[in-house]
């Protein structure tokens, strides 16, 4: 746990009004609760069932994202608590976590996660396809979608980096001229981990995902 890293980072961050959300996939409880003891609110998983436990045993005032690829047999188990969902990569899905929110009398807060990296392995949505299904998610009144999010090719290139996040923030800003400008809510562009935050943060991302530089390499 490097806690000289985080009061740093945390300094720097909230100069720059950008959210830290700290990834605690795969670490146990004791270190999330000595992140916790510093003030450290939100946490991002991206497994449901250790989710799910982390939620059962941990202080009820952390704020639970979930940032990975997210089944829509799985939603029911995060809805009742989950914060923001930033891995919402089609519609089905959308329309999954809606019927979830409505069961459990909340509206969830979701982003769009859109396809910048030309990596394979990489989900979301092709921006261009994105535009077809927008107004039909939009409808879904138990979401509320919060802004987009992405995930850089994994390369030390710098500037194949800087392009991806910048179409990422070229897409927040069309989405919110042509959809959300009465919307001050859509205010998210959810880029940058421990690789690459510091390019995001240029890039104009306001929140960063970091885990490792955190918690140590898993
Ligand atoms: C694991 C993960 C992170 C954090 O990765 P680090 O390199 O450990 O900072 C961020 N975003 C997503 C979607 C992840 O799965």
């Amino acid at each position: 746990m490097n806690l000289e890293f985080y009061t740093n980072l945390k300094q720097e961050l909230d100069s720059k009004g950008i959210t830290l959300v700290a990834v605690s996939k795969t670490k146990p409880n004791e270190l999330i609760l000595e992140l916790y003891n510093q003030g450290q609110r939100i946490f991002g998983e991206n497994r449901v069932q250790e989710l799910v436990t982390k939620h059962e045993h941990l202080p009820q005032d952390i704020q639970w994202h979930m940032i990975g690829h997210l089944q829509k047999n799985k939603v029911k188990y995060i809805a009742p608590f989950i914060k923001l969902i930033h891995s919402v990569d089609n519609f089905e899905l959308a329309k999954r976590i809606h019927k979830e929110a409505l069961k459990n009398e909340r509206v969830i807060d979701i982003l769009l996660q859109i396809k910048i990296a030309s990596e394979e392995t990489k989900s979301g949505f092709e921006f261009s396809h994105l535009e077809n299904v927008l107004h039909q998610i939009l409808a879904l009144n138990a979401i509320r979608i919060r802004g987009v999010m992405g995930m850089g090719t994994f390369t030390d290139q710098v500037e194949i980096t800087e392009k991806e996040f910048k179409l990422l923030n070229d897409s927040f800003k069309t989405l919110k001229q042509q959809h959300f400008s009465k919307t001050p809510s859509f205010d998210t562009i959810s880029m940058g981990m421990s690789g690459d935050y510091k390019i995001a943060i240029e890039c104009g991302s306001s929140m960063v995902r970091i885990g490792s530089l955190l918690f140590g390499a898993r």
